[in-house]
Order: C-alpha cells, then structure tokens, then sequence
C-alpha cells in the first residue's frame, strides 16, 4: 500500500525502510525492496511488520545506491513472502499498489510457472518478454503500461540499470521527488519528506522516466509534459 523508489548517492535500503515506516500510517501486511548494486538486481522482502524486513537486512543485507520498496496490503494471493513485493522476473523488478484488473488476461498469454498468486507478477513478467523482444527498459515498461487495466501506482527497476526508474500511475497516487543529483518516487510527499520538500505530483494515466538527471512526464497518450515541482511541507 505504499511505493518507495531511489536513484540517490547513498546505501538506497535503509531510506527505503525509513520511507516505509512514513508509509505505515496506510496499512500493510508484508514489505520489501530491491536494489540494483554493480549492475545486480536483487531483492529482500518479509511478511508481517516491517521490522521484520528490517532484521533481515541486517542478516543479509542489500547493498545499492538505486532501489525500490514497497509495503502490501493484499488483494490477490495470501499474505506469503512470495506474494510480497517486489516482484521480479528475469531483468525486470516491480512495486505495484492497487489492481490489475486483466491480470487473468494477461496470465493466459504468458507462460508458467508463477512464483505468486499476485495480480502483480504478470506486471513483471510482460515487461521481461518485452525486453526479450528486443525494447529498451522504458519501451518495454511503456508498453507494459499500455496492456494494464485497473488502479495502479508502479515503479520499475532493472538489472543492469542503476540510474533508471520508470513509474506510472492510474488511480492510486505517486510522486516524484527531486533532490540534489538525487531522485525519488514516492507514493506521496510523507514517504519522501525525509529526502526532499521538492515534489511533482504525477496525475492519472502519467508515466515518468526518472534518472538522476530528473524526470521525463508523458501522458497517457504518449505526449511528453510539464508538470509542476511544488515545495510542500510536511510535519514531523
Ligand atoms: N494487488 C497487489 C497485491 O495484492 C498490490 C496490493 C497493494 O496495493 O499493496 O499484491
């Protein structure tokens, strides 16, 4: 029920579950992460509070400067560590919040096994055979995107790609939060407020390209667009 993303100069895990723990007042049964570290993606995720995550990180932890969390409040499949976010398949990392309502759909075009009951994991799975066709990350993600029904805020990660967030939103809020050589995503500006007060509310059918760089804006037609960076304050 909550998003968290990072493309920072920093270990990315433990802002990550800070940023979690700002995102505890929605809700949640399960958490995780995932980061990309020389390259590597790689993911931790736990059921139950998210000192349970953070315990793990200490047994084995997630090193990155690029990564995404998540904190779940089950709508398809158990509350099992592998219907815990992230989901990965192959190259390809997701953190979703809402619902993907043509999840049967799409789980008949593709191919088992499934690691989870979730709705979600057939996210990650047609963004992996996009990329095995041949599209770059942010085409394969875009064109994820595309195919999806429902209510989702997502955020993607990518093996091999440690400056790269591709976001997008239909319902379920998401920001971006800008920092200095830093860049974030955020389900809204409490999850980012430990980072940074400069924030771009993404609106309903926005996709986003985030690099350290800053954040290209598309609408859900494809059309590239400015959207505001406001400055909000959050109370402590
Ligand atoms: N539908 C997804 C799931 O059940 C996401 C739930 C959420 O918003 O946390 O895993």
């Amino acid at each position: 029920c909550g998003i968290i993303g990072i493309l920072g100069n920093h270990q990315a895990a433990p802002m990550m579950v800070e940023a979690l723990r700002r995102l505890e007042y929605r809700g949640y049964d399960s958490a995780g992460i995932a980061t990309v570290q020389d390259g590597v993606l790689d993911r931790r995720r736990a059921v139950g509070k998210l000192v349970n995550l953070a315990d793990l990180l200490v047994t084995d932890p997630l090193p990155g400067f690029a990564g995404i969390g998540h904190t779940r409040w089950a709508t398809h499949g158990g509350v099992t560590h592998d219907n815990a976010h992230p989901h990965r398949a192959g190259r390809v990392a997701v953190v979703h919040n809402g619902i993907i309502e043509n999840f049967q759909e799409l789980r008949a075009e593709l191919d088992g096994p499934w690691e989870s009951q979730t709705d979600t994991e057939t996210v990650v799975r047609l963004c992996e055979r996009f990329m095995a066709e041949g599209l770059a990350p942010r085409d394969a993600a875009f064109a994820t995107i595309d195919r999806l029904r429902g209510a989702y805020a997502l955020c993607f990660l990518f093996e091999g790609e440690g400056d790269l967030l591709v976001c997008g939103r239909q319902g379920p809020p998401l920001a971006i939060g800008h920092g200095d050589g830093e860049m974030f995503v955020g389900s809204d500006a409490i999850a980012l407020s430990g980072m940074t007060d400069r924030v771009t509310y993404l609106e309903d059918g926005d996709r986003a390209v985030v690099t350290r760089d800053g954040a290209q804006i598309y609408d859900a037609e494809g059309r590239q667009v400015g959207r505001e960076v406001r400055r909000v304050t959050v109370e402590a």
